[in-house]
């Protein structure tokens, strides 16, 4: 049996799913679920939180939420035979899809005591979603949408430690654009900004998808490569030099082309910090040596 169906908390009153209780719910069962639920704003501990305390009130195997338009999927527990799902939706925007799925059918006074229950997470879910967003702009460079230099902190951190636990390279490249003042001074900075864009746009296009693009500064770029080694590494630097140059932005109807110098170098027994240096040092090399070129470090 699949049961769906939305739930709409247009024009409820915020307190109704609190105090009124469905067939079948008590209320130390909704007082510690609406407690349980206040106690996090993160995404992924909130669904877990209410998948288990649920548990009392609707038994069940696996909870999935499914948000598409935000790119998140969270699936706790195991999918049973049965399953019964809702889209959440209050004051018009969507909040994802929750879906429930147990071995045992699911009876009407299940679904009605589902339907309680998701009432209780409408509201600390909304919050969580819009802390959710609150980080993700906190940690996105808005002219081109990559990450910015804060993201490029965090996930240098973790990607030097789970490369390390995994025995796997990791590699890191710094890109800047050459003569990028010129390009301002020339065209003026709105055009700057676009080929900004269209730099981090072409950089994103070649990278494969578990590689991680920032833009650490005013024309500078940073790539993370996770499970690549030197050598790969150089041969990633170089295509990516490689159609800069071949490319051209179109913005009021001039061609402007830039090239760009990579430094590039390989985690040692080292700190972050000490990698990104290194890259840093590689590219300073290769503008010293003419620019448009790509430069391992020692
Ligand atoms: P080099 O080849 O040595 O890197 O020369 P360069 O001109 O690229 O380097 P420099 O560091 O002298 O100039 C960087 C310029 O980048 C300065 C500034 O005009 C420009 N810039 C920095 N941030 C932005 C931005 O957000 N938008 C625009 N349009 N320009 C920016
Ligand atoms: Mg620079
Ligand atoms: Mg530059």
């Amino acid at each position: 049996m699949a049961p769906q169906g939305s739930l709409n908390t247009d024009n409820k009153p915020t307190l109704a799913p609190v105090v009124s209780l469905a067939r079948g719910v008590e209320a130390p069962d909704t007082l510690r679920l609406t407690t349980a639920l206040q106690t996090t704003l993160d995404l992924e501990q909130l669904l877990r939180i209410f998948s288990e305390t649920v548990q009392d009130i609707v038994p069940h195997q696996g909870l999935t939420y499914r948000n598409d338009e935000r790119r998140f999927v969270l699936a706790v527990g195991h999918t049973g035979r049965h399953h019964c799902s809702y889209r959440l939706n209050l004051l018009g925007s969507e909040l994802g899809e929750v879906a429930m799925s147990r071995s045992k059918r699911f009876s009407e006074q299940d679904l009605a005591q589902i339907e309680y229950v998701l009432c209780a997470l409408v509201y600390p879910l909304r919050n969580a979603l819009h802390y959710r967003d609150a980080l993700d702009a906190a940690h996105r460079d808005p002219l081109t949408g990559v990450g910015n230099r804060a993201a490029l902190e965090d996930h240098l951190r973790r990607e030097v430690t789970l490369a390390r636990r995994h025995h796997q390279p990791l590699s890191l490249l710094v890109i800047d654009i050459d003569w990028f003042k010129q390009v301002n001074d020339r065209y003026g900075h709105a055009i700057g900004d676009a080929v900004l864009r269209a730099v981090a746009h072409v950089t994103q296009e070649g990278l494969r998808g578990d590689d991680l693009l920032f833009r650490f500064g005013g024309e500078e770029f940073v790539v993370l490569l996770r499970a690549t080694p030197a050598d790969g590494a150089a041969i990633v630097a170089e295509r990516i030099r490689a159609t800069i140059e071949a490319a051209s932005c179109t913005c009021d109807g001039k061609d402007i082309k830039v090239t760009v110098s990579v430094g590039v170098a390989t985690l040692r027994e080292e700190t972050g910090d000490s990698l990104f240096d290194r890259a840093d040092h590689a590219l300073y090399q290769a503008k010293q040596q003419g620019r448009n070129r790509v430069q391992s470090a020692q």
